[in-house]
């Protein structure tokens, strides 16, 4: 899940892959380096670290050259230190390689080379692949795309890479298999990255390689091959998105940048979706198949973290309008245990970035066993959206911070939006989806009730600093919602945190509740409203502190509790949308106040392409 860049052209490279690693960085952070190649003479700078390391080092340095390779990681094998970062040599310092990914044979592979006497200096997977490409590299009289190509076959695992060789000049080599890679199009240049974010400022016009393919480019050409060495001609796409897009527009965090997004974000989703008259949604990438996934037996959405959290929202939401059992499994789960999957199953992978590695191998699999496969993703032409039968893009607009906020709200939009297509064919009367509709349309000034409420919660924010744990309590389509503000404050301020349904507490957490406890309830006024009640009562007296996000005309609770945030209300369907914003809020501003780099917390990144 690293990030790669790579350029050949007529300029000096190095400053064109820092501001591309740049932009990359929320893929990976523990190391970054970059390999220039000039005149035969190859220029290696790597460091611990942030991209902001390394660039303070090449300041010092003079590195001049019109190709070169560039890489962030997000170590797998081998800890994050300067000797495991990448691009790494192979044994003679020949060939340089970056790599986006995990070579799952790399030991015996390792064995093999060790004997035919190759030296290697890191803990790296990525080190291996290199000197085997090196091993046919001398066998293919210095042919660095032939021998790419032979050694991949070799290769087990998932990778993205990109290979230089002093013996090629201006030329490099690409391949991938499970780990994005696209090549940016220019004039008299050409660009590669593993994301489109990389090369947004240089081109719009990319090709994005699929598994199994391999290429070249050189400044004024390219070509892409399979590995077993057959011509493939690829499409030119044009990206829409601009850079104004992908920065943090005056915020301190892209993470609250996100978060304060989320009125716009949401819009972006809704466009265009609905037909008020007919209190149904327009989905184009659903056109043709809904008859097929009424006809299902069964739909499971599958997906990892937030998105996960995002499924169980949607399971209530499909059952209630659809009628159709709906289940909910773990992507990394989901593969492994060989699942009984019919072809009169529908099956919806969920993914912010559609290149999770867990999420991608899943669908694969129910693809193979014959299911109808739907994506719901935001980026634009990734690997999950493409391998998709069928599917509905969030258009949440790009999600920088690691911490996934906007998508996690837009998931559900479009969850909502797939409810109310099946279910206004099935159970959902038109002024039910109407009243949906209208409700869809109030959204974002709901949002921005809330989110004007931003100081009231960085104050609550500020007496919770210090804890070291927390719950965070919810039901019914609510309880989701508490697992997603568990995993926010876990994921970027590093507070053990749990989500439980609300009634589950008495059944073991209760027995960690006392006054260093703070737990967070979700308790909206719905219909168990009056059972959450009795279970903050139960916290209250066993002296817990308690946050409550309740109805903003709610009077009971806050005699009850230590704190409250209130929001509006709207239809049943759409609360967690509302409820959840509160409690990024409030994750975010504990993180900041701890002093924490919210938009890179320790041990992430963002899009996760190793399984
Ligand atoms: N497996 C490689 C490593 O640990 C690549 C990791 C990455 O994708 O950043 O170095």
């Amino acid at each position: 899940m690293c990030g790669i860049v790579g350029y050949v052209g007529e300029q000096n490279s190095a400053p064109i892959l820092i501001e591309g690693l740049k932009r990359l960085e929320y893929r990976g952070y523990d190391s970054a380096g970059i390999g220039i190649l000039d005149d035969g003479r190859i220029q290696l700078i790597k460091e611990k670290g942030k991209v902001s390391v390394l660039e303070s080092e090449m300041k010092k340095r003079q590195v001049i050259g019109t190709t070169g390779i560039g890489h962030t990681r997000w170590a797998t094998h081998g800890i994050p230190n300067q000797v495991n970062a990448h691009p790494h040599f192979s044994s003679d310092d020949e060939l340089m390689l970056v790599h986006n990914g995990i070579i799952e044979n790399y030991k015996e592979l390792k064995e093999f080379l060790i004997q035919k006497e190759y030296i290697f200096k890191s803990d790296t997977d990525t080190e291996v692949l290199v000197n085997l490409i090196h091993f046919f590299y001398v066998n293919n009289n210095n042919n660095l795309y032939e021998a790419t190509r032979q050694a991949l076959l070799k290769v087990n695992g998932t990778y993205g890479i990109a290979v230089l060789s002093r013996n090629n000049k201006e030329r490099i080599v690409i391949a991938k298999n499970g780990s994005p890679l696209v090549i940016g199009i220019g004039k008299g240049e050409n660009f590669i990255a593993s994301d489109v974010n990389a090369l947004i400022t240089h081109t719009k016009n990319v090709i994005y390689l699929e598994d199994g393919e391999i290429g070249e480019i050189t400044k004024d050409s390219y070509f892409i091959k399979s590995l077993n060495n057959d011509s493939i001609s690829k499409e030119i796409n044009k990206i829409e998105m601009d850079l104004e897009e992908i920065t943090k527009g005056g915020y301190p965090h892209f993470m609250f940048k996100e978060i304060m997004d989320q009125p716009i974000s949401l819009n972006d989703t809704l466009r265009g979706r609905t037909i008020l008259e007919e209190g149904i949604s327009k989905l184009g990438g659903l056109h043709g198949f809904e008859e097929r996934i009424l006809q299902s037996k069964r739909i499971i959405i599958s997906a990892c973290g937030t998105s996960w959290h995002a499924a169980l929202v949607g399971e209530y939401l499909l059952e209630k309008c659809t009628g159709i059992p709906v289940e909910v499994e773990y992507a990394s789960e989901f593969r492994y245990r060989n699942p009984i999957i019919e072809p009169s199953d529908t099956i919806i992978f969920i993914s912010q970035s559609g290149e999770t590695a867990d999420t991608l191998a899943a669908l694969k699999e129910a693809k193979r066993k014959g299911a109808l496969v739907l994506g719901i993703v935001n980026v634009v032409g990734s690997s999950i959206a493409r391998a998709s039968d069928a599917g509905v893009y969030i258009h949440a607009g790009p999600e920088i911070g690691v911490a996934s906020t906007k998508a996690f709200t837009s998931q559900i939009t479009v969850l909502i939006l797939v409810a109310l297509l099946l279910g206004r064919r099935k159970h959902l009367s038109i002024v039910d989806g109407k009243e949906i509709i209208q409700s869809l349309n109030n959204l974002g000034d709901l949002v921005n009730e809330i989110l004007s409420q931003n100081s009231e919660i960085e104050r609550i924010a500020e007496k919770f600093v210090n804890a070291k744990n927390f719950l965070y309590l919810g039901r019914g389509i609510h309880f989701p919602v508490a697992l997603e503000g568990a995993l926010k404050l876990k994921e970027i301020s590093y507070i053990h945190a749990e989500g439980y349904p609300a009634a589950e507490m008495k059944h073991g957490p209760i027995a960690l509740i006392d006054e260093n406890m703070p737990t967070v309830f979700i308790a909206p006024k719905d219909a168990i409203y009056e059972k959450v009640i009795s279970n903050i009562e139960e916290v209250k007296a066993r002296n817990g502190k308690v946050i409550a996000i309740i109805d903003k005309d709610d009077k009971y609770v806050e005699n009850l509790v230590d704190h409250v945030i209130r929001i509006p209300r709207t239809n049943e369907l759409l609360m967690p949308i509302l409820t959840v914003i509160p409690l990024q809020l409030l994750s975010y501003h504990i993180a900041v106040k701890k002093g924490l780099n919210v938009d890179q917390p320790r041990n992430l990144a963002k899009s996760v392409t190793v399984e």
